[in-house]
């Protein structure tokens, strides 16, 4: 069959896209991320919840928890950070694989929370860790865990969009 010129552009225009292989991996990346299994205090039952059938975060292909930071790409900080407990969750972070997102849950997660003037406890993961997302609430709901993932991946998806750091 005879294929004309403007029939074969349209041809290419509607079946081949053109991208970067980074582009794609992040395309990817922000449809599957695998975060680490652990929590800090009650915002964590939070982040539990969103991973039951309730909520059941594996309809955005969230659900892969990972025991292994080192097969984890994400750090979700759900809870109070004590001063004591900060080296282990940097250690924890530093075992994470690259490319690696930090979402700080809770009010504890980004400021201290109601401890924020506690002599032992860490005023905000930011204060060591680069945080990608915020999410506030004491503690915030599942469906408000699941939004901020949301946001993740429009980030991971659109990278130009800048890194909020306040340190560092
Ligand atoms: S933000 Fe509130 S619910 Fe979350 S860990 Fe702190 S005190 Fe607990």
């Amino acid at each position: 069959m005879e294929v004309r010129d403007n029939q074969a552009e349209e041809l290419v225009r509607n079946n081949i896209i053109l991208a970067s292989v980074e582009k794609v991996l992040n395309y990817a990346r922000a449809h599957s991320f695998w975060p680490v299994t652990f929590g800090l205090a009650c915002c964590a039952i939070e982040m539990m919840a969103a991973g039951g059938p309730r909520y059941d975060i594996s309809r955005f292909g969230y659900e892969v928890f990972r025991p292994s930071p080192r097969q984890a790409d994400l750090m979700i900080v759900a809870g109070t950070i004590t001063k004591k407990m900060a080296p282990l969750v940097q250690r924890i972070y530093d075992q994470m694989a690259e490319p690696k997102y930090v979402i700080a849950m809770g009010s504890c997660a980004i400021s201290g929370g109601p401890f924020v003037d506690s002599y032992n406890v860490v005023p905000g993961a930011d204060t060591f860790l680069p945080v990608d997302v915020y999410i506030p609430g004491c503690p915030p709901r599942p469906e408000a865990l699941i939004y901020g993932l949301l946001q993740l991946r429009q980030k991971v998806i659109n990278p130009k969009v800048v890194r909020m750091r306040k340190h560092g």
